[in-house]
């Protein structure tokens, strides 16, 4: 036969594709309706069954000639494949991870009724079948049975024959009725299989990074502990894509809200992403170069910089820290010299800390240690009051009781004094009027030591209006250049 005729050949007996049936299922139930072996009815058509098998486009057109079939269903559901180890399947894809393409795994009831039917070439093969994230039939939620494979796969793909020899495992399947409801994962799966992806940020996923990401998500979530991660079972992994999903789905913020949680409720004695995040962070870190993954990537990356104390020469999932987002106190200690009980206790003042938040702290950020700092340049300690008011330590303590100064302590007997304060008491000394001699004045020394009144008194007196006509005399620093009449 030359090939222009092998072109318009069509067989007399054809079978009608069901929705999401493969070319290879169709081939062998073209083959086995019409009596042969798919491999015969192959090289009899100018075909080649393996090729067939693999999705090869111009053996897709031959099979839709021969067995008048519609291309576009025999591409859709061809599992073509479209790098090394990632294949279409149906209107998404997916990579190994999650998909065998060679395998036989089918719906018992499906297979059972599809016998009863059509006599032995019902037996067929869906394509989402194929994927092993989904657990049950669509239509009777019966467990999907996975057939032993044969000697090669291409005899595997042939499913006619492989439902014949392992006829009874199906039948014992399909009597032990162990049923799978869809779960909301499943469902969302299925949806892209046979739709067009969701409009979430998860739409670039295939299924083995959307299956990986909502699995280790939710094991996180349910606490699942890293080490025995591989030996949850299929009930369990089915309960941990739903909780990932769920968080997954609803965006990145959702995603950042459940980390929070996950950092919350940590019981790590030093808590850290990579432990806090569990099975989703190390399922991230092995497959963070993917493009498709960089917006999961970027929303964890800005969880991890923002929340846990790192060294800035760091990366985390690929990519650098930038600057220090958080810092220990040992290094807040080494930058501002000023021990960390203190630098706990100023940090609990600036930010209406209790003190029960202020023992708490752990760590701290280069913005709230320069809340801290200011305040803390913004106070004097006694002895440099004094200095400057030109007074002694205990005469500043006088002023601080008589509410003359405003001061502060920090857990310790230590007080300081507001510097505010002392620059305004200075710029009322600086306003009297000044004399060019003391003349009938006294020295407000000497006037003290006369009148036999304490100079912190004879301040407050003044300060708070009761004394007038003082002047000042030039070259004396502090208080002590106040003349009294
Ligand atoms: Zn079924």
């Amino acid at each position: 036969m030359s090939e222009d005729d092998m072109h318009n050949v069509r067989l007399a007996l054809t079978v009608s594709p069901l929705n999401g049936e493969t070319p290879a299922s169709i081939g062998s139930r073209l083959a086995a309706r019409n009596g042969v072996r798919p491999r015969d009815l192959c090289s009899d058509m100018g075909m080649r069954w393996p090729f067939l098998c693999s999705g090869h486009p111009d053996q897709l057109a031959l099979l839709a000639d021969v067995g008048g079939l519609e291309l576009p269903h025999l591409e859709l559901w061809s599992a073509q494949q479209v790098r090394t180890g990632h294949y279409r399947v149906g209107r998404t894809k997916s990579s190994t991870g999650v998909f065998r393409r060679t395998s036989s795994r089918v719906c018992p009831t499906c297979t059972e009724e599809a016998l009863a039917e059509m006599g032995r070439y019902g037996a067929h093969q869906l394509l989402e079948w194929n994927v092993l994230c989904l657990s049950g039939c669509a239509r009777h939620k019966t467990a999907l049975l996975d057939l032993p494979r044969a000697a090669t796969s291409h005899e595997t793909y042939d499913v006619v024959a492989q439902v014949d020899l392992h006829r009874d495992l199906v039948k014992q399947a399909a009597d032990r009725q162990q049923v799978y409801e869809a779960t909301e994962f499943e469902t969302y799966a299925r949806g892209r299989i046979y739709g067009a992806p969701q409009a979430d940020w998860l739409s670039g996923l295939e299924l083995t990074h959307l299956h990986g990401a909502c699995m280790t998500l939710g094991a996180a979530i349910c606490g699942a502990p890293l080490q025995h991660f591989s030996s949850y079972g299929q009930a369990q992994e089915r309960e941990f894509c739903v909780e990932g999903l769920r968080v997954l789905s609803a965006g990145s913020e959702s995603l950042l809200r459940c980390m929070e949680e996950l950092k919350a409720r940590s019981r790590s004695r030093r808590p850290y992403y990579s432990t806090d995040l569990g099975a989703f962070y190390h399922w991230l870190r092995a497959a963070h170069e993917r493009p498709e993954l960089q917006r999961l990537v970027a929303c964890v990356h800005a969880f991890a910089v923002r929340s846990y104390t790192m060294k800035p020469n760091r990366r985390v999932l690929g990519r650098p820290v930038p600057g220090v987002q958080r810092m220990s106190f040992d290094s807040a200690r080494r930058q501002t010299g000023l021990g960390v009980a203190l630098l706990k206790r100023l940090i609990g003042h600036v930010d209406g800390l209790s003190d029960t938040e202020t023992e708490a702290l752990t760590e701290t950020t280069p913005e709230q240690l320069d809340r801290a700092l200011e305040f803390w340049g913004g106070l004097r300690n006694l002895k440099t009051t004094a200095a400057a008011l030109n007074v002694l330590p205990t005469q500043v303590k006088g002023l601080i009781d008589k509410g003359v100064l405003r001061s502060i302590r920090f857990g310790t007997a230590l007080r300081y004094v507001y510097a505010e304060d002392v620059g305004l008491i200075l710029a009322e000394v600086a306003a009297l009027h000044e004399v060019p001699g003391v003349g009938t004045y006294l020295l407000l020394r000497d006037h003290c030591r006369n009148h036999r009144i304490g100079l912190v008194r004879l301040i407050t007196l003044w300060r708070e209006g009761k004394i007038e006509g003082l002047a000042r005399v030039a070259d004396v620093t502090g208080l002590q250049a106040i003349l009294v009449p």
